[in-house]
């Protein structure tokens, strides 16, 4: 199912070039993160040092990956990218380390998927910036230290209880990356209106900014399917009901929820009645990775409180059988 909200980079992103912010200027929302980043970044480059490593986490598409980008262009440095599961031997890592020019930014993205044996290789790497690699196999084998340029290490991750504490603990500066506002996501939108040259009233643009889970990269498909329909329909300027009946059609509710938001909504609701009922099961039930509905779908449903977790399983909330229009059963009340 082509999900509006999925974890690929692809797949009507690619024009994401031309709209991912370039600096910290650029970049909207996050004020806390961004400015923690600003004075980071400020007193490396003042001391001329490797910045400290960062760890970004927060669900998809809230700015990890651009927020990285910016970190190394105002650095003034180098830009590497890679993720956690494509690194699949400490070899794997060494040639990258090794490839790095001094105070270089490397991003591994998806870093809770390191393969532990490749995770230990980077604990020395990231603390002492040294290698330590076994050559050889049986009695030849001896173990060699290399010496890495200083460089920053930039991880993403979903959520920050997925990685392990040693590498945790090796991050000295671990962001949170926050849900956007509304307002904030209308000036997301309206900048990416400007850039594809698209006419949008600030009506127009709130509508798909509502409508956008909280999350900038959504904001940004939205935008350019509504222009679809725009250039179709042959709208010079798309407003607050022209957006409406375009995100309608996609069928993106008044929440901004999409058909897998309300299977699972409805999952709980009909099939549980209403829960609690343990994530396995949803799951299964759903025919969709577990990791997928707590990263994806359970974050923001949780945010806007349509869904609670409780140690016995998620649950509706009031306000979930509200958005359902159902009446919750009886003794399931609240
Ligand atoms: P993540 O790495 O957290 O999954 P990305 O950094 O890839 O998210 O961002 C997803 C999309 O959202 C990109 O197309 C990017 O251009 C856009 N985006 C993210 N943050 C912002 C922001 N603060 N302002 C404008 N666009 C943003």
């Amino acid at each position: 199912e082509d999900r509006l909200v999925d974890r690929s980079e692809t797949g009507g992103d690619t024009l994401d070039v031309g709209l991912r912010p370039q600096n910290l200027k650029e970049f909207i929302g996050q004020k806390q993160a961004r400015e923690n980043l600003e004075v980071f970044i400020g007193a490396a480059r003042t001391r001329a040092e490797a910045m400290d490593h960062v760890l970004f986490f927060g669900p998809p598409g809230l700015g990890k990956t651009t927020l990285a980008q910016i970190v190394a262009r105002e650095l003034g440095v180098n830009f590497r990218a890679t993720s956690g599961p494509v690194i699949s031997k400490a070899g794997d890592l060494a040639a990258l380390l090794t490839n790095l020019q001094e105070r270089d930014v490397l991003f591994i993205d998806e870093i809770h998927r390191l393969n532990p044996a490749v995770e230990e290789v980077l604990y020395p790497a990231m603390e002492d910036f040294q290698l330590d690699l076994i050559i050889g196999e049986g009695p030849a084998a001896r173990s060699v230290r290399i010496d890495l340029p200083p460089f920053t290490l930039v991880g993403a991750t979903t959520r920050s209880g997925l990685i392990t504490k040693p590498l945790r603990d090796r991050f000295g500066i671990p962001t949170r990356l926050e849900f956007y506002t509304t307002d904030e996501l209308t000036e997301v939108v309206r900048r990416g209106a400007r850039l594809l040259e698209l006419n949008m009233t600030e009506e127009g643009a709130r509508e798909v900014a509502a409508r956008s889970r909280g999350t900038p990269r959504i904001a940004g498909r939205l935008l350019r399917r509504v222009r679809d329909f725009a250039l179709v329909a042959e709208k010079d300027v798309v407003d607050a009901p022209h957006a409406d009946a375009a995100l309608t059609r996609l069928q993106v509710d008044n929440l901004g929820l999409d058909t897998m938001d309300r299977r699972y909504l409805h999952c709980i609701g009909v099939t549980y009645t209403g829960g609690p009922v343990g994530i396995e099961t949803l799951a299964a039930a759903l025919s969709e990775p577990r990791d997928a509905i707590e990263d994806i779908i359970e974050p923001y449903l949780m945010q806007i409180g349509l869904v609670q977790r409780t140690p016995r399983g998620r649950m509706l909330s009031p306000d979930g059988w509200k958005h359902l229009g159902i009446a919750p059963p009886p003794g399931k009340e609240s």
